[in-house]
């Protein structure tokens, strides 16, 4: 792309076409390795909102709510084979928005099939149950409903992954939605929804909001007219959005940030395990939820597996995101680099030492952070907060109960892998760690039948597995008098 190729343009869409903001602004998305705007984009607010709401809502309201899930499933493999389909183009505009490697968001794209297919074949699945009478002159049975409208709010670093794990199943359970996502990275959805709007999804069933300001967000979140709220990003916007949410008595599930502990023992095969913190930490840039940003290592071989990692870091090559020989993209926006920087000069005044990178990489310019190991006290902050990039944070354990302590002393609990070979302790330690997922000798692996999400601060709800379509149905109980006859009105039945 050259300074004088011309902006992409996106617009909403909203009831199965692309439209202006009512407002008629429009706002830029930044390419954060080209360091130059690449696209303009409708900047919606609260009145588009009110649109694209009223859209679900008639969407719900109308055939797609009297589908049967026999024919949701048929949508949905549809739809499954229309993003396999558009996997290239689709993957470049999320490495145009947020300078993540395009192989990375190639395989992300290419996988999301799946994800259709796995709702599509639990959409006709969705069955209540008779229950045994307690009074025999009554029958009961249940009913699953779909929740009705659902607000998606989705964050910059994999918008299109983050919200295939909600459409997924609320289109299996029969829900439409309006999704805002993130103003760093916003053009994929949109573009997105067009491809699944052609591949058979009627109008009004996905509608997309983009906006610069954050009141679009928060006009979603708060809207009256929206049933359930699906969240994913920061736990401090994510304690907003549920506010917002309550106050409309929604219900909300909330996939929140994480600081995620990888456990070496000494018997760990130390070659796999750096293998396993490279993909942890430095993968993504480190910007994912689920970043393994705590080493809590054996004091007894912390200098052999430093070594490992600090040498592969140190070989991690950086730069354009869209060749195949790149490991590693900038950082995908000014603010969060200034805060990752931030938070590396932070570690440097609270005495923590530096194995490897430290800062920017001067010779790359732009928005580049060298993947960075620093030896930190368990209670430095660059320990116990958030960084979201290429920063791992490492200290020792002597034995297996404090290496339990430290691992579980965050107040997040998203995810964390132990590393050894003897299968007692894996077992042991993977019971024993506060978090929503554990890998053993592994790191970084989700599939639309695990169960994701959070203990503590890292959220509320799971996503992919079968509960998950539950998070969008509602229970219907229903009671039918049996014998014709009347009763006392005065006394509960
Ligand atoms: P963010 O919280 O800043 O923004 C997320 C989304 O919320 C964006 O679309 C934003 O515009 C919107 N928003 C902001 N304020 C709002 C408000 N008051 N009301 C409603 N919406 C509002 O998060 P981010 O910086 O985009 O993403 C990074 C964060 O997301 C990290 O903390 C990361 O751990 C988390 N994350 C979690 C998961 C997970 O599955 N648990 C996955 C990816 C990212």
């Amino acid at each position: 792309m050259s300074a004088d190729t011309p902006l992409e343009r996106f617009g909403l869409f909203i009831d199965g076409e692309v439209v202006d903001a009512a407002s008629g602004r429009t706002f830029q998305s930044l390419d954060p390795y080209a360091g130059r705007p690449w696209a303009v984009l409708a900047d919606g607010g609260p009145a588009d909102v009110d649109r694209a709401v009223a859209s679900a809502r008639a969407a719900f309201e109308g055939p797609w709510g009297r589908m049967t899930g026999f024919d949701r499933a048929a949508v949905l493999r549809g739809l499954g084979d229309a993003i396999t389909a558009n996997a290239e183009r689709l993957a470049l505009l999320e490495v145009r928005d947020s300078g993540k490697l395009l192989r990375e968001m190639l395989g992300q794209l290419r996988s999301l099939g799946t994800w259709y297919s796995y709702f599509a074949g639990l959409a006709d699945k969705l069955e209540g149950r008779t229950v045994p009478p307690v009074n025999p002159a009554y029958f009961g049975y249940t009913v699953r409903e779909p929740v009705g409208v659902v607000a998606a709010i989705t964050p910059w670093n994999s918008p299109l992954m983050l919200l295939t794990w909600k459409l997924a199943p609320l289109l299996a359970a029969g829900c439409t939605c309006v999704v805002k996502p993130s103003e760093h990275s916003p053009a994929s959805t949109v573009a997105f929804a067009q491809v699944l709007h052609e591949a058979g999804l009627p109008a009004g069933v996905l509608n997309v909001v983009t906006g610069w300001d954050r009141s679009t967000g928060e006009a979603l979140a708060a809207h009256r007219g929206v049933d359930k709220v699906a969240f994913t990003g920061s736990t401090a916007t994510g304690v907003k959005v549920a506010q917002a949410a309550v106050a409309n008595v929604n219900r909300v599930t909330l996939e929140l940030g994480g600081k995620s502990a990888q456990v070496v023992f000494p018997d760990a095969d130390l070659d796999a395990a750096a293998n396993g913190l490279v993909a942890g930490v430095f993968a993504a840039t480190g910007q994912t939820c689920m970043a393994g940003s705590r080493l809590v290592v054996h004091e007894s071989v912390k200098d052999a597996l430093l070594e490992k990692v600090v040498a592969r870091a140190e070989s991690i090559r950086l730069g354009d995101p869209t060749q195949p020989e790149t490991e590693m993209g900038p950082v995908a926006n000014r603010p969060q680099y200034e805060k990752v920087l931030g938070y590396l000069d932070g570690a440097r005044t609270e005495g923590a030492t530096i194995a490897c990178g430290g800062g920017p990489d001067v010779d790359l310019g732009g928005l580049f952070v060298r993947p960075t190991v620093v030896v930190a006290d368990p209670g430095a902050t660059v320990v116990r907060e958030e960084v979201f990039g290429p920063v791992l944070a490492a200290y020792t354990f002597t034995d297996e109960a404090q290496a339990l302590a430290l691992a579980n002393d965050t107040p997040y609990g998203l995810a964390g892998a132990v590393w050894t070979k003897d299968v007692h302790r894996a077992h042991r330690v993977a019971a024993g760690l506060r978090a929503g997922t554990v890998w053993v000798n592994a790191y970084r692996v989700v599939a639309p039948n695990m169960p994701f999400g959070g203990y503590g601060l890292s959220g509320i709800g799971r996503e992919n597995g079968v509960t998950a379509v539950d998070e969008y149905l509602e229970t219907k109980s229903v009671f039918v008098e049996l014998t014709g006859g009347t009763r006392d009105p005065f006394q509960l039945g």
